[in-house]
């Protein structure tokens, strides 16, 4: 443990995870068209990572991997990507969560929002050491449509509970913060562990009128006007209730941005959502405990969500999991001390193909899957790029560096060994299973007779994708 971590209380956590948010929808990020003050003063208390890293371009497979600390490809999410309503799969309960390892040292810990990981019983966040939970399980655009009527109300769950179909998804984050507040205020001898997943800026965009009445980006700019609303909150709490201090506050977002039309942006960032181009993975990421994290700095070593597992674990003094491999690398010392941070190499899976892997500021690219028309298809690239010198991969140095080629090629070969890489036909020697549930069933059911908020999500909003 770091020297001045033994003296220092257990902190309060706050994560907070936006969905889809981009690396240039915020203004400390480079922004001109959104306005975020509170996350900027955020940034401006603490440090912003100008290289942090989701483990997976979207949801599922990201937040799982997030929690758990490990690539979701360790965790049997390779196929599972994104999970639909009533989904076999989920978080296995034999995975260790942050949450459950923040438990074993007295941790009071809610989750409030996008849960992601399995929507049958046993997958719920209730399963895996959130004491309580409310929130939409999981997407939001995963409801009844006009032309989406198989899919089942979409549900607002307090606990295991389902409490109401097809809420007006423009209230959705006053609660939420509302909810956020209440446990914060709790009159407690705990620490606490708040994990806050706010359903913007995933489509559809219901967006209270007072954000879009300002919003100089449509109603995109006035769900990140939302989010920033949510975080001047918590703040706001944080100072009043005087723990300010005793409190890291960590944010950041899924997966990059849609960039496709709906005014969200990962500039200076290649590639949307669902790719491994930078703008797929690498997101916003700030992170302030007054004192302790020195304010207004910048790093620019490669970090990871994985790596929070292995951070708060430390921080926190909660234990590993034992005889489970994870791949977590402590952020504490890049925190406390300014050191850079110790994770050299990552790798970019998109599902069970390994499509590119970074080393150092060098990134080569092996593929690109995608889905055409004709099905399945896969594009084989020989790309590198240097992404210190050209963070939006524009220019590729593959011919003029064929020692930093084969040095990649090395890391790559053990991210197949390990994870393994379905487009060479190769299988992964250390992965765990997901959860299957026997009977799966939506949680919810349409029923004619009842009288929902909102029977069918705006057409005009429909998505093209989720997750
Ligand atoms: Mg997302």
């Amino acid at each position: 443990m770091t020297a001045n971590l033994n003296k220092t209380k257990q902190p309060n956590i706050i994560l907070i995870n936006c969905d889809d948010l981009g690396y240039g929808d915020l203004t400390c990020y480079g922004s001109r068209c959104n306005d975020t003050p509170h996350v900027d003063q955020l940034a401006a208390e603490g440090v912003q990572f100008t290289d942090f890293y989701m483990a997976a371009p979207v949801c599922s497979a990201s937040r799982a991997a997030m929690l758990t600390g490990c690539y979701s490809q360790r965790i049997g999410f390779a196929d599972y990507q994104v999970l639909f309503p009533g989904q076999a799969q989920g978080l296995n309960s034999k995975e260790s969560t942050i949450a459950r390892q923040l438990k074993k040292v007295g941790y009071d810990t809610k989750i409030i929002g996008k849960w992601h990981c399995g929507d049958q019983p046993e997958f719920l966040p209730t399963k895996h050491g959130f004491d309580e939970y409310f929130g939409i399980p999981y997407s939001n655009d995963m409801g009844r449509q006009v032309n989406a009527l198989d899919r089942p109300p979409l549900p607002l769950l307090r606990n295991d509970e389902v409490i109401q179909q097809q809420p007006d998804q423009r209230g959705i984050t006053e609660r939420y913060v509302d909810e956020s507040l209440q446990f914060m205020r709790r009159d407690r001898k705990n620490p606490f562990f708040l994990y806050l997943a706010h359903m913007y800026v995933h489509v559809p965009l219901f967006i209270p009128k007072q954000f879009l009445d300002v919003s100089r980006n449509g109603a995109y700019g006035g769900a990140v006007a939302c989010i920033d609303w949510a975080m001047g909150m918590i703040d706001a709490e944080l100072n009043r209730l005087g723990i300010k201090d005793e409190t890291l506050v960590i944010f950041t977002s899924d997966n990059g941005s849609r960039v496709w039309g709906e005014g969200g942006s990962n500039a200076p960032l290649r590639g949307t959502k669902a790719e491994t181009w930078e703008g797929g993975q690498r997101v916003p990421c700030i992170m302030r405990w007054p004192g302790k994290i020195a304010a207004g700095t910048t790093c620019e070593g490669i970090a990871s969500s994985i790596d929070l597992f292995a951070t708060l674990a430390e921080l926190t003094g909660a234990p590993l999991p034992a005889d489970t491999t994870l791949d977590s690398i402590s952020l504490v010392e890049t925190l406390m001390e300014g050191k850079p941070t110790r994770r050299d190499v990552f790798a970019y899976y998109k599902g069970p193909n390994l499509e590119a892997v970074r080393k150092g500021d060098w990134k080569l690219h092996f593929c690109k899957i995608g889905w055409a028309p004709s099905g399945l298809y896969a594009q084989v690239l020989a790309e590198l790029y240097n992404l210190r010198d050209d963070v939006g991969e524009a220019h590729n140095v593959y011919d003029r560096h064929p020692e930093i080629v084969a040095e990649i090629e090395v890391a790559a070969e053990e991210f197949r060994r390990v994870f393994g890489d379905r487009r060479l036909g190769r299988v992964g020697t250390e992965i765990r299973e997901a959860g299957v549930c026997k009977n799966p069933k939506p949680l919810t059911e349409f029923n004619v007779d009842h009288p929902y908020m909102i029977a069918y999500y705006d057409l005009a909003d429909m998505p093209t994708m989720s997750g």
